[in-house]
């Protein structure tokens, strides 16, 4: 009968396939609705709706409820009462403890154990097996996890499963049938003595607070140590097939992890995302050494291991909170109207006064009914379908139904379309919506009293679990609560509150940069501001002798050569606040290059000399903003000056030498394999070669041919592919390692380009160890600086030069920038660097030795000079970009290229910072003509040519 309506329903419907479908799903939902579900009832009602029942029904205590009342982090035993903060980290102290000192080996693997996984993993979903679970990794040094989520049929998402794995097991914890049970296994995540691997963790460390207050210690993220190692890419689907050349299905990641049981391909699925984490994590381990041991000098370690620690370590620090809105739905709706309004200018059908509104009035309505009915967003009314209702604004049920169910039709073809359409909770609400369409409600705020009573308790429609019941009864407080919304801090902003915080706490300048100490002429006229070390250089050689103590102040026993009148620059002699020069923040700041050093270190050394001028200190949060204006400029420079950012690949040693010397070699290099890519490649054959699935071994065979140029190749090929792109440092020592010898010719002498990211846009390299990051202090100076101090004395540096004797603080410093924290993307294509970022680009140039002045790109570039610099500062900067943009500046432009170049750059800055407290003087013109002491190190005897005077 049914075969023949359809069959008729054919021959009369001419239109298309999806007019069809719309008539067949209308026809659903009639029949829907004519069987037992009348409109008045909710669908969740009885079992007759094809709703399978939802397993968070039988979760019995649920710490993230749906309500608008915000996440309570759990309380410790011992924690002061009276602390109503709900947003302290319970294991704050644990976390911090670690940063400052991870005093942690880090060795994952103790032998080669078998990679393989195993045919038997254990199961648990019982409280004795998770107990027992507990008794095993307690024991552990060390083990690795991942969770798999459940989103759409639940409002805050829920964890369906944590993988577990250790060194002899693996074990999937049914995290639904232990929901409730789950704190039993709380003190191993927190156990700073046992490192937790996973992979990609933001998210999961959040999941785990949210669902079983659960909070991790110790933890080591091969993601991060991804970043520090500035591997090409980072997601774990990479490092499976890299290191243990496994391949993995990440569509199974969307699957529905509520199913049990769970068939054999996600449970393979499963066991893969941890089983391998800790084989992984200690290859990571072993590079981040590698790279310790290659590029820091012995009296200058850069720990790239505790970068790695560190990074990860902040992201535990993340506290799960619900995000708040000012009224339900409206970010949803204020994102929805702009997009469409923008989009579609006039073309709407509706008002556009009325559009925004229905848009407003839909987006609270699904909000609510989301929360009350635990289902996402997307499954209660589409995005789309949103749009679709307040553009066309039906009127009947059966108009409402069609609208929505076409608007799902047109788009969203690919995950969600196995979707009911309109959902089985607008149909059982759908006089609910007409009403809001109709404005039957006048105002929106009395839409949930009305939606409450509809379906609250018996005489409602809806049965009401007991979180949506704690909705209900804090809903009556909404209203208040948005009004005190000033209050509330959004998600977002609570986490990025704690990661600036320890930021200014680690990073920002830790005693008064500027002394404001006085330096006169012995005529009395003043010279100019410097600090405390500079007066110190003048009275141990009895050039000048003491004339005011506080602050203190010297008069010159000779006649200085130039007076800052004569060079009609007064910035010179002004004193300085020890404040953001943006905000006028005075309880932190650090310090910032307005020229970038990428470009300033190649500058001509007579005009570098204006760094008092051209370092400001700023907040962390000027900071930010003058960085990010900074580096979007940089971009800008590069398209002008046709001069890339990076140099993304390099092919063979042939195209080495056209790639150093221009830059439209891009082109040519983008068909090349890049170090990176060929000696990893060439390592996973090394190592995992025979082991390896076949296809895999032939991929990674064809990039290392290529390399040879398509040539057959042999073992030794591929032990020499391991050396390619090193510095001649790095090779030599990898050579001794491996007692490998090679001649030096026969492989490209190139400097490790590791640190470019694919898309060339963020910096991942800038990694900068705690310990010299506070050299700003200059009270906790380290040997190096004091060699570096002594260095610039014995040259006499800076005498009688009123500029650079400025005081400008500025002999030891790096910058950096803070960043709030990123989601990484499950994918891997985030390319976010972790919770700080720290400018290295901006950290090139210093006279310390711990922080030399160099130009590494360019002499191993051409091959020749020996590196004379910091092997360290091979990880840094743009590459040849800076020098490159510099060169050209002088050959077309001359000094005045220069500096008008500095001035684009101040007017950078002014325009993203807005200051409103740099000191007199200070101009985005500022010249500064500079004369010379005879006892300086820019003396003009040593000058080619004479500074021009703008
Ligand atoms: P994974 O560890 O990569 O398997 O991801 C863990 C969980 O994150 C999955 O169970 C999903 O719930 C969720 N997830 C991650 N990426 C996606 C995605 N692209 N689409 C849908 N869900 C995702
Ligand atoms: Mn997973
Ligand atoms: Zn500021």
């Amino acid at each position: 009968m049914e075969n023949r309506y359809k069959m008729r329903l054919m021959a009369v419907t001419i239109g298309t396939l999806a007019a069809l479908s719309i008539f067949i799903t209308v026809r659903y939902r009639r029949r829907r609705r004519s069987q037992k579900c009348p409109s008045s009832s909710c669908y969740l009602q009885g079992d007759h709706c094809q709703n399978q029942k939802k397993p968070q029904h039988a979760f019995k205590r649920v710490l993230a409820d749906n309500s608008y009342s915000p996440f309570k982090h759990l309380k410790k035993l011992h924690d002061s009462p009276n602390e109503n903060d709900l947003n302290s980290h319970p294991y704050e102290a644990e976390i911090t403890a670690l940063l400052d000192n991870p005093g942690l080996e880090f060795s994952f693997i103790n032998e080669f154990t078998d990679l393989k996984m195993s045919e038997t993993y254990t199961w648990v979903e019982t409280e004795t097996q998770l107990k027992e679970l507990v008794d095993v990794l307690s024991k552990e040094r060390v083990f690795s996890v991942d969770t798999e989520q459940h989103s759409l049929r639940s409002f805050l998402g829920f964890t369906a499963l944590i993988q577990i794995s250790t060194q002899k097991e693996d074990y999937l914890v049914d995290t639904i049938a232990l929901h409730d049970a789950m704190s039993i296994i709380r003190p191993v995540f927190a156990d700073p003595s046992i490192c937790k691997v996973f992979h990609g963790s933001d998210n999961d460390i959040l999941w785990l607070q949210r669902d079983f207050h659960i909070y991790v210690v110790n933890l080591f993220d091969t993601a991060k140590a991804c970043e520090v190692l500035s591997k090409p890419q980072k997601s774990l689907a990479y490092l499976l097939e890299t290191y243990c050349g496994v391949t993995t299905n990440k569509l199974l990641q969307r699957e529905d992890w509520r199913q049990r049981p769970l068939s054999n391909e996600m449970v393979q699925y499963a066991r893969i995302d941890a089983h391998y984490l800790l084989y992984i994590a200690n290859c990571l381990i072993a590079e981040l050494k590698q790279q310790e041991n290659e590029i820091s000098c012995p009296d200058d370690k850069f720990h790239f291991v505790l970068e790695a620690s560190r990074r990860s370590n902040m992201t535990c620090l993340q506290l799960y909170t619900k995000d708040v809105e000012g009224f339900p739905g409206e970010s949803a709706a204020s994102s929805l109207s702009s997009r469409h309004l923008n989009g579609q200018g006039g073309v709407s059908s509706n008002f556009e006064t009325k559009f925004p509104d229905l848009v407003r009035r839909l987006c609270a309505w699904r909000d609510l009914m989301a929360r009350l009915h635990d289902e996402s967003l997307r499954y209660v009314l589409s995005d789309q379908a949103i749009v679709a209702l307040a553009d066309r604004a039906p009127m009947t049920t059966t108009e409402v139904c069609n609208t929505i169910n076409q608007a799902d039709l047109n788009v969203d073809l690919s995950f969600h379309s196995f979707l009911p359409s309109p959902s089985p909770v607008v149909c059982s609400h759908l006089d609910d919506v007409c009403s809001l369409l109709q404005y039957k409600i006048g105002n929106l705020n009395d839409i949930f009293p009305m939606i409450i009573q509809k379906c609250l308790g018996p005489s409602g429609s809806c049965p009401i679990s007991i979180y949506n019941y704690a909705l209900l009864i804090n809903c009556n407080l909404k209203l208040e609560f948005v009004s005190k919304q000033n209050g509330v801090k959004s998600s977002k902003q609570v986490a990025k509150k704690a990661s600036r915080d320890l930021f200014v706490q680690k990073f920002s300048c830790k005693s008064p940069v500027y002394h404001n100490c006085r330096i006169y002429a012995n005529d009395g006229r003043l010279l100019c501001y410097c600090d405390q070390r500079k007066l110190e250089w003048y009275l141990r050689r009895d050039l000048a002798k003491i004339v005011d103590d506080n602050p203190p102040a010297i008069m010159l026993l000779f006649e200085p050569k130039g007076r800052p009148e004569d060079e009609d620059n007064d910035f010179y002699i002004q004193s300085k606040k020890n404040i953001c020069v943006g905000c006028g923040e005075g309880s932190h700041y650090l310090r910032y290059r307005i020229i970038p050093s990428c470009y300033r270190m190649h500058f001509p050394e007579h005009m570098k000399s204006h760094r008092s001028h051209d370092i400001v200190l700023v907040c962390v949060d000027c900071h930010e903003v003058a960085h990010a204006s900074a580096e979007k400029y940089k971009k800008q420079i590069a398209a002008e000056f046709g001069i890339p950012l990076f140099v993304r690949k390099v092919a063979d040693l042939k195209q080495v030498q056209v790639m150093s010397g221009s830059s439209e070699s891009e082109t040519n290099l983008e068909e090349g394999v890049s170090p990176l890519q060929l000696r990893t490649a060439a390592m996973a054959l090394l190592r995992h070669g025979p082991r390896m699935p076949s296809k895999r071994r032939d991929e990674l065979t064809q990039i290392v041919m290529s390399y040879y140029g398509g040539r057959e190749i042999s073992e030794v090929d591929l032990e020499k592919a391991l050396l390619v792109g090193m510095s001649p440092h790095e090779r030599r020592r990898l050579e001794k390692k491996k007692g490998l010898s090679f001649k030096p010719s026969a492989v490209s002498i190139l400097p490790n380009v590791e640190q470019e990211n694919n898309n060339g846009s963020t910096v991942t390299s800038g990694i900068v160890e705690t310990s010299e990051v506070t050299t700003l202090d200059d009270s906790q100076s380290t040997k190096a600086e004091a060699r570096g101090r002594k260095e610039d004395r014995e040259t006499g540096a800076d005498v009688g030069d009123s500029s650079v004797c400025a005081d400008s603080g500025i002999n030891e410093e790096v910058s950096f920038t803070f960043k709030e924290n990123v989601k990484p993307d499950k994918n891997g294509v985030s390319d976010i660097n972790g919770v700080l970022l720290i400018n290295s680009n901006d950290n090139c140039e210093s006279r310390s030795p711990s922080n030399r002045i160099v130009d590494l790109y360019h002499t191993e570039y051409d091959g020749t000079a020996q590196p004379k610099h910091h092997p360290k500062l091979s990880l840094l900067g743009h590459g040849p970009h800076g020098k490159q943009v510099v060169d050209h500046l002088l050959k077309e432009y001359g000094e005045d290229g220069i500096r008008q170049f500095s001035q684009r750059w101040r007017q950078v800055f002014v325009e993203a910072v807005h200051p409103r407290f740099l000191p007199a003087g200070w101009d985005v013109m500022h010249s500064g003509r500079r004369d010379f002491g005879e006892y300086s190190v820019y003396n003009p005897a040593k000058k080619t040519s004479a500074p021009i005077q703008s």
